[in-house]
């Protein structure tokens, strides 16, 4: 479901690819998000919640779920909602 009115979306940069196979602050293996804007790879709020400290630290509201493939979300931080 896209949100149209997530004004974050501008941030995604086509064809971003992730920086790290694993955690760039902790070096946990997953589950990991990546930063749609610089990928960064960070884990998530199951873990040390390092993706949402690098949205907290540079405003990169958009990560993808990693691995990315056909069935990775894009999830908008400061919507707290999917663009698809
Ligand atoms: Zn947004
Ligand atoms: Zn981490
Ligand atoms: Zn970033």
């Amino acid at each position: 479901m896209l949100k149209t009115e997530c004004d974050h979306a501008e941030q995604i940069v086509e064809g971003v690819e992730p920086k790290a196979a694993v955690c760039e602050t902790c070096g946990i293996e997953g589950p990991l998000r990546m930063c749609a804007t610089c990928g960064y790879v960070g884990c998530c709020e199951s873990k040390n919640s390092h993706d949402t400290d690098h949205w907290q630290e540079t405003g990169h509201a958009i990560i993808m779920r990693m691995p990315l493939n056909a069935d990775s979300f894009t999830y908008c931080y400061e919507h707290k909602d999917y663009l698809k």
